[in-house]
């Protein structure tokens, strides 16, 4: 239906399909348009930061003719310049299936604008028990008073989701695994029912990133990114994305715009350039995590080690068919602790941050307690639960360090 002037997508642009995750970051966002240098051949190897509020315009025909087309055109800065249009792309690129990208402030802001371009008053969403807690706050602090209901789900309800669908069900909304938590969904089984129902549905899929789990792959409609953690890699830029099926596409870039929804060019730059190592940092982050968290297992202090590739993960099965990767982060819980003890164990870590956020190259750990933020399948551990996000560095200091922490939170000063 769109004419050629109005496409969104470059039909002389190649897109290569026959090459590896790695071979495709090295290459992804780097069209020459972006790249290019005026009366040279070749170009720079990343595109520049483009800074711009105004664009400046011939005359006044030419500034008539630019609102007709600003997707990927210069137009105004909101619109974005090929600094965050190549990040955009290469996110796009990175997800077989998808249309095209959104660039957001925040991970919050991609996903509480994604469920605004799906969802209108009257309408009800389902939604993960286990997800964001932000995510939770959005649905019933704003799209509750719109006249939006949230109905939330066991995550590892599967195909069973069909028993909570009515006449006003219109989106089903995933997080697999769940940050805190860790429950891995039946992503396929979910998918299926959502279509059988002309359901549209949306999955936070932060942790695994389209390398692990590319979403539309699975039948997903919306895949949306913190790319604050993992895209980013280095905790210094906060970023959203959301990246959506040629069916989706249009709305979700349209409510993005009405929003004046865009990240900085410096930002994006940033983001860009965290990209590129995406895929050697991950395989790094599994090595080190999966090599924490069998050690956390042998531990006669440990009761749980909720890491989706090992078997005491809910949905352990299911990362197993779907998954072709572990990022991470993982969570474990203190056997028969008590909270002082996981507060003394967190204190004394001295190669682990305490903080919020996760996905840059440093090793985190943080207290959780999920029990005030789930409703429909409620947190019955009793035992103290600890998230950890494992970084770069040597995994054989992270657990040399995490032994010494449970010595010293053995003994009370
Ligand atoms: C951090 C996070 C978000 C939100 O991202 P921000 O950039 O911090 O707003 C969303 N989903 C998950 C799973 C997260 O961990």
């Amino acid at each position: 239906m769109t004419n050629r002037q109005d496409d969104y997508r470059q039909d002389d642009y190649d897109r290569p399909t026959d090459i590896g995750a790695d071979t495709r970051l090295a290459q992804v966002g780097r069209r020459p348009e972006w790249t290019g240098i005026a009366g040279q051949p070749g170009g720079i190897v990343s595109p520049a930061v483009w800074r711009a509020s105004t664009i400046l315009y011939e005359d006044v025909a030419h500034l008539r003719a630019a609102r007709s087309n600003q997707h990927e055109r210069w137009f105004y800065g909101r619109k974005g310049t090929p600094t965050s249009w190549s990040l955009a792309d290469a996110l796009t690129e990175l997800e077989p299936g998808a249309a095209g990208t959104m660039l957001y402030p925040s991970g919050v802001a991609a996903i509480s604008c994604a469920l605004m371009a799906v969802l209108k008053p009257g309408d009800t969403l389902l939604m993960v028990d286990s997800a964001y807690d932000p995510t939770r706050t959005f649905c019933e602090k704003v799209l509750r008073p719109m006249g939006i209901n949230t109905v939330y789900y066991d995550p590892l309800i599967g195909h069973d989701i069909e028993t909570l669908i009515d006449a006003r069900t219109r989106a089903i909304f995933l997080e697999s695994p769940g940050s805190l938590t860790m429950e891995v969904q039946d992503v396929p089984a979910i998918v299926a029912v959502a279509k059988a129902h002309g359901l549209v549905t949306l999955i936070d899929n932060t942790w695994a990133t389209p390398l692990f789990f590319p979403a539309l792959s699975h039948g997903v409609d919306i895949s949306i990114l913190a790319c604050t953690k993992y895209i980013v890699g280095h905790s210094d830029v906060m970023m959203g994305s959301v990246t959506a099926t040629e069916q989706h596409w249009p709305q979700i870039r349209s409510m993005a715009w009405m929003f004046g929804q865009m990240s900085s060019p410096d930002d994006c730059w940033l983001a860009m350039r965290g990209l590129r190592t995406l895929g050697v940092r991950l395989r790094q982050h599994q090595e080190n995590a999966l090599a924490v968290a069998r050690w956390l297992k042998g531990r006669p202090e440990v009761g749980e080690v909720r890491h989706p590739a090992l078997p005491d993960c809910p949905g352990h099965a299911l990362w197993q068919r779907d998954f072709s990767g572990a990022s991470g982060l993982f969570s474990f819980t203190l056997k028969g602790a008590e909270d002082e003890t996981r507060t003394r164990f967190i204190d004394a870590l001295r190669h682990f941050g305490i903080g919020y956020s996760w996905g840059g190259f440093e090793s985190l750990a943080l207290p959780v307690d999920p029990h005030a933020i789930r409703t429909a399948a409620p947190w019955r551990g009793r035992d103290p639960l600890i998230r950890l996000h494992i970084g770069l560095e040597d995994a054989t200091d992270l657990i040399a360090d995490l032994e010494q922490a449970f010595t010293a939170s053995q003994s009370p000063l």
